[in-house]
């Protein structure tokens, strides 16, 4: 099987052919169904039209778009050329979009809509793509960032090695990094995937994650090459349980992938409609925590379903897959990440430098593994912190990832999620876990969701405030009188935290993670 990002996704396009490679929900019971063969003959179009731009192997590309057939034709015709797409979607606001642009060099705007955006300037081309074909608007006029090819010489060929994608994370883990991955690094992430058996060919896979997050990636990888269909969600449907439901029954979704925040709404108004939805046979979620009420919930409305917690981060795509226990032990009180997908491999360090191996200390986690990202952007200093010699060998010559994430081991080996290295934080001297924080609400009957943070308060010190959202019919006021007792009868008194309220959500980042910042300007902290 091929080492490159668009061979190693079309290749049901000479299996299979006719089959579904993408289904499109086009509202009032309406789908376009695209097959394999049509997805391929788009790819094949749009690399023609873009091939004629002359543009380098290692040129970027901005990918404006929704996920759709359309713009996985536009990706794979990047790849095909090894141009690097860059991937913003409709969400992304103008100034982030500005600052990608001015980042990254691209020497070419690709979009689904008009063009390039009002206020994103600069030498690059621009084209539009669409079911029909692909039209260049402009061509460029400055090629940024690569040497000049002897105008005699022939165009390399794309290499493994050359950079696929580049994604900016959102900046959950840190200020916004452009994570370059390369072909081989993707397929291989691809192939320990693949080995889970998570869909098979007659499954039809929604996607719920906007395309500049790499769970759109995940997603377009585990349906495509199993020969599986993709089955794009609009997204603004999200945000109504009903619409969205709506999509995954008219397009017979099978597995649903997304952040967990794709299911609050729908388990919180809408959970009998999801329970007749009898064709859903699978749900994984990744990216952050999936609060164990919430969880409980799905797997009542969805008591056949295999649920997947897929933990990873944009640097490896993800580093592992881990079914839920069926069913749900009441005395559960932490998902396990498990181990690391086949040809990967989670260590877990301490703050010695040595690995840990037995249960119930905290390390923090480093990957080994093939799909590793190549580096972040011309950012050399980052890069070196977080592709680290392999602490086990370190005279090896191996690099590996250092997440940022702190586990511990449970009885079996099994890693637990326990928090990232800066939720770590100092509260009157004393060092709390905001994760801690958080299961200890959890725990309370009437509350689905909570955030810890701690924020910083006028004075410069660093203050404990915490949201959390009830369950349907529990009083918020009531509920918020009772966590601070709740709280102080298990935790020390510098875990409570100083403010706890009760909102009607939490906001969520455009990824659809909860948005700590966002949080954060509502504590009495907030400047
Ligand atoms: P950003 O959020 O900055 O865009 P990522 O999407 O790469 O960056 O975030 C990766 C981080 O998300 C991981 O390092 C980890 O902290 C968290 N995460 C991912 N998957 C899970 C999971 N299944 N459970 C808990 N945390 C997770």
């Amino acid at each position: 099987m091929s080492h490159l990002l668009h061979e190693f996704l079309l290749a049901a396009a000479r299996t299979a052919p006719h089959r579904p490679a993408v289904v499109e929900f086009l509202g009032d019971d309406r789908t376009r169904v695209v097959s394999y063969r049509e997805l391929d003959d788009l790819v094949g179009r749009y690399a023609e039209t873009l091939r004629g731009l002359d543009l380098e192997v290692g040129e970027r590309v901005v990918l404006d778009s929704d996920t759709s057939a359309s713009a996985i034709a536009a990706l794979l015709a990047c790849a095909t050329l090894g141009l690097t797409f860059v991937p913003v979607s409709p969400e992304t606001p103008d100034q982030r979009v500005r600052t990608i642009v001015a980042a990254t060099e691209p020497a070419l705007y690709l979009s689904a809509g008009e063009g390039a955006r009002p206020g994103v300037e600069g030498g690059f081309g621009v084209a539009r793509f669409g079911p029909d074909g692909c039209e260049i608007l402009r061509r460029p006029t400055a090629h940024a960032g690569l040497p000049a090819r002897p105008s005699s010489g022939p165009r390399r060929e794309v290499a493994a090695t050359d950079i696929a994608y580049m994604i900016f994370t959102s900046g959950t883990t840190g200020r916004p990094k452009g994570v370059m991955m390369s072909h081989r690094a993707v397929t291989s992430f691809y192939r320990g995937m693949l080995t889970q058996r998570i869909v098979g060919p007659h499954d039809r896979v929604a996607t719920t994650s906007p395309l500049q997050f790499d769970f759109s990636l995940l997603d377009i990888g585990l349906a495509l090459a199993s020969g599986a269909a993709v089955v794009p969600v609009p997204r603004a449907r999200l945000r109504w349980p009903r619409r969205f439901l709506r999509v995954l029954r008219d397009t017979g979704a099978s597995q649903v992938n997304g952040v967990p925040s794709i299911w609050r709404q729908v388990l919180r108004f809408e959970p009998d409609r999801l329970a007749e939805l009898r064709s859903i046979r699978g749900v994984l979620f990744c990216g952050e925590d999936f609060p164990l009420p919430e969880l409980r919930a799905l797997r009542r409305a969805l008591p056949e379903a295999r649920l997947v917690n897929c933990y990873g981060a944009t640097e490896s795509m993800a580093a592992s897959f881990t079914d839920v226990p069926d069913p749900l032990p009441p005395e559960l009180t932490r998902l396990s990440i498990g181990f690391a997908h086949p040809g990967a491999e989670m260590l877990l360090v301490g703050e010695d430098g040595r690995p840990i191996e037995e249960p119930d200390v905290l390390g923090e986690i480093h990957l080994r593994s093939p799909a590793l990202f190549s580096g972040y952007w011309r950012d050399r200093a980052t890069t070196d912190a977080t592709l680290v010699p392999d602490p086990v060998d370190p005279g090896s010559g191996r690099r590996v990832l250092r997440t940022g994430d702190l586990a511990y081991r449970g009885e079996g080996g099994e890693l637990y999620f326990r928090g990232r290295t800066d939720s770590q934080v100092q509260i009157r001297g004393n060092r709390v876990e905001l994760g801690e924080v958080e299961r200890r609400l959890l725990e309370h009957p009437a509350v689905t969701a909570a955030t810890a943070l701690a924020p910083r308060g006028p004075d410069g010190e660093t203050e404990l405030a915490a949201f959390v959202v009830v369950a349907p019919g529990a009083g918020e006021r009531e509920t918020e009188a009772e966590l601070t007792d709740f709280l102080a009868a298990a935790l020390p008194a510098y875990m409570v935290p100083g403010e706890l309220r009760a909102l009607p959500a939490l906001p969520v980042t455009a990824n659809g993670k909860v948005d700590r910042a966002a949080l954060a300007q509502l504590t009495e902290a907030a400047p």
